[in-house]
């Protein structure tokens, strides 16, 4: 029956590089979905192009100032999307009664309210936003039953391991025959670095990804492997693993997605092209299959796979990932933060690349764990690894 209606959609985060694959997959299926609201942090103009295409109900900036520009542009061009700006507007459209699906897929710890007020309306939730799971894990878990949210993982890691699990998997993966997740890493650029060239690596050298188009922050954590460690915690939360249960494993071709690893010996993987459309329409369609405008795979030009385990003397990011994990409560949340300060310095040119997990262990170890039960001890953590990170940044770059 859901599927007999036109699905309307939100996408948090349009302007960015999950928003752009998003719209294109819709624009595919007219039929299918429609768009109920697009959101964007400054790019006002990407954002006003976006809506001469695809013409939403509403738009959202963050700034009144650039809400204003919006909605003289749109007017002048004769239509009549709804303008609104801020945060408490972003969080009110993603819960609104007017859509059935939210794409949510902004950058890092500003998407966790919105992302949350999605979840809270009981939406069907795209989740490419892992920053906002990373934070929260169990409180956004918990919401997600309590509201009857379906969650659906856009990560492609984590929609290839959804794809690989029985339909019904809450419970604990042993309860189903599941021994362990094995979560693919391309490895980033610096694969084959030593650890002398990584302390040269520039912010052009980072965001350079050899197989994924991404934003400038996932790109750079994708370089440290920050990336493998928040998608290591989201894993732990979204299939309810143990982070022993889930497997690193460098795979630098990025055509197995990830796996699942069964009792009897069995290994199911998902491949496929490394286009996010996949994982995208996958969710948007889900459990239905969808066209995704993604070539299919050619296996006799992708000739071999190779596996290796990563290396974490020079990537160590995915050690403090995994122990920010054991320690529990509030101490993915500051991880989490204390990373968007050091990227953000590192882009900047503050920060050396090299320091960045550096920064974020000297962070976790300053900063004191709490339960992270109430929402509010989530928003401290983050603020106070913020302020710490701040803080410490001026030892770094002296
Ligand atoms: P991006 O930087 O290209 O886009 C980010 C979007 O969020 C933009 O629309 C921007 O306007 C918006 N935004 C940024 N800061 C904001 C703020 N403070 N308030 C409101 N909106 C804000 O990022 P991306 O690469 O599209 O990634 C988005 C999310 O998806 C991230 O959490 C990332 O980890 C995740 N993800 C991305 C990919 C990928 O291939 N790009 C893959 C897996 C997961
Ligand atoms: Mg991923």
């Amino acid at each position: 029956a859901d599927c007999a209606r036109i699905q309307r959609v939100t996408v948090l985060g349009a302007t960015g590089s999950i928003g752009k694959s998003t719209l294109d997959v819709i624009a595919r299926h007219p039929q299918r979905y429609r768009l109920h609201a697009l959101t964007a942090y400054r790019s006002r103009e990407t954002l006003r192009d976006q809506c001469l295409v695809h013409r939403p109900e509403v738009a959202v900036l963050g700034e009144e100032r650039d809400a204003d520009w919006l909605r003289d542009a749109l007017a002048e061009a004769g239509i009549d999307t709804q303008v609104r700006a801020g945060e408490a507007a972003l969080s009110e459209v993603a819960g609104s009664a007017d859509s059935d699906v939210v794409m949510a897929a902004i950058m890092g710890a500003a998407g966790l309210m919105p992302t949350l007020a999605a979840v809270r309306a009981g939406k069907r939730v795209l989740l490419a936003n892992k920053e906002a799971l990373v934070m929260s894990g169990a409180l956004f878990m918990d919401a997600v039953e309590q509201h009857g949210a379906v969650l659906l993982p856009i990560d492609s890691e984590h929609n290839a391991i959804y794809q690989c699990l029985p339909t019904e998997h809450r419970g604990g993966l042993v309860r189903h025959g599941v021994t362990q997740l094995l979560l693919t890493a391309s490895g980033g650029p610096f694969r084959d670095w030593s650890q002398a060239q990584l302390k040269a690596v520039t912010p052009e050298q980072a965001c350079a990804h050899p197989n994924w188009s991404m934003g400038r922050k996932i790109s750079v954590d994708s370089a440290t492997l920050m990336n493998k460690g928040l998608e290591l915690i989201e894993a732990c939360w979204l299939f309810d693993a143990r982070a022993d249960q889930v497997q690193v494993v460098v795979h630098p071709q990025s055509v197995v997605h990830s796996m699942a690893a069964y009792s009897d010996g069995s290994v199911i993987a998902q491949l496929g092209n490394p286009d996010m459309r996949t994982p995208i329409a996958y969710g948007l369609a889900w459990p239905e299959r969808i066209d995704a405008g993604v070539a299919p795979l050619d296996l006799f030009q992708v000739a071999r796979l190779d596996f290796e385990a990563p290396d974490e003397a020079r990537f160590p990011c995915l050690r403090l990932a995994r122990e920010a994990m054991a320690a529990g409560g509030t101490a993915p949340a500051t991880l989490n933060a204390a990373n968007e300060v050091a990227v953000e310095a590192f882009l900047d040119a503050r920060l050396g690349f090299a320091e960045i997990p550096r920064l974020v262990a000297s962070v976790c170890e300053a900063c004191e764990v709490h339960s992270a039960h109430e929402l509010s001890a989530v928003l401290a953590a983050d603020e106070v690894a913020r302020r710490e990170a701040e803080r410490q940044l001026v030892r770094f770059t002296s």
